[in-house]
């Protein structure tokens, strides 16, 4: 009995080295999350989750005293919707999502989820309920797998893996040298940008949040993990209220409004056929950008 007690005593200590080191993980992700300008003791009651709707109110913000990127942005999104943003770079698609997770607070205007100002609950329970896949994925260095259960800690082996197969990340995961325990990160075995997008679809599929962010990656992937990719974008989306920085065409048609960002403001909202028939920026952007795109012959056929 004893000799059978051991091994499993050593083991359930492993684990809880493995369990404290993914809190700590999580820590560092929120310091890196939480910017200085949002400080807050968490003293506010949790968000109340009802359908998942935002709603982006008249906001303005900067990074700098002087300098406002975002001058009046108003858009909303109800349950289940999906808003693609688009528009040239630099005209504040991303600064929209960081303050919805808030990153950082607005200096005008308000954000709201389900009807409460984000400023008036908690920052743990904001961000619990909204998953962000981001163009760069952060990867820690430990095991695939922890780097997949840092979307959700207490999620089992099986849990994981499940999470990984629906992101198209099983297959290569298994053929790593080490399986699910191959060391990624810094001195781990190098993945590929659209291997380590499908870690992060992992991730987010096992977080489960009915809120959904989404910066599409921009960097040309090989056709393989684009397909790949697409397809476990859109088994994420499913039923989830999200925001989607769009790249592809596919995507934007694929949404219920678009919304056209250029220089901190929305130019046009509406959806493709709409926009296309009012042939402003939109039509130039998607005219310049998709038209040789092969996806739009499939998509039109
Ligand atoms: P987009 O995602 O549409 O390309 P961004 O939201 O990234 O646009 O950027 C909007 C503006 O804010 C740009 O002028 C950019 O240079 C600036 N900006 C973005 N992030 C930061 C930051 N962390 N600090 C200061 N300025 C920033
Ligand atoms: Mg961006």
């Amino acid at each position: 009995l004893l000799l059978a007690y051991e091994p499993a005593k050593r083991l359930a200590r492993v684990q809880v080295g493995l369990a404290e080191s993914l809190v700590a993980v999580k820590a560092l992700f929120g310091v890196l999350d939480h910017p200085i300008s949002v400080t807050e003791a968490d003293e506010h009651p949790p968000l109340v989750l009802k359908r998942g709707r935002i709603d982006v109110d008249d906001v303005s913000f900067g990074y700098r005293a002087n300098e406002e990127v975002l001058h009046g942005i108003t858009l909303s999104v109800d349950q289940g919707k999906r808003l693609a943003l688009v528009g040239p770079s630099g005209g504040g698609k991303s600064t929209i999502l960081s303050l919805i997770q808030r990153f950082y607070d607005v200096k005008k205007g308000a954000i709201r989820v389900d009807d409460q100002d984000i400023r008036t609950v908690s920052i743990g329970s904001l961000r619990q309920h909204i998953a962000f896949v981001s163009q760069d994925v952060f990867l820690f260095s430990g095991s695939v797998r922890d780097n997949i259960r840092i979307g959700r800690l207490d999620a089992t082996d099986a849990e994981v893996e499940a999470a990984a197969r629906d992101a198209f990340a099983h297959e290569f995961i298994t053929a790593l040298p080490n399986g699910y325990d191959s060391t990624v990160g810094e001195n781990g075995v190098q993945l590929s940008g659209g291997q380590r997008q499908r870690v992060a679809i992992a991730r987010a599929i096992l977080k489960n949040a009915p809120i959904l962010l989404l910066d599409e990656a921009t960097s040309a992937l090989d056709s393989e993990s684009e397909r790949m990719i697409q397809a476990a974008l859109d088994r994420l989306v499913e039923g989830r209220t999200t925001i989607v920085i769009a790249h592809r065409l596919a995507t934007i048609l694929n949404s219920d409004e678009i919304a056209v960002i250029e220089h901190g403001r929305v130019l046009e909202r509406g959806t493709h056929a709409e926009l296309v028939r009012k042939a402003g920026l939109y039509e130039k952007l998607y005219r310049y950008q998709f038209a040789e795109d092969p996806t739009l012959e499939r998509q039109s056929a």
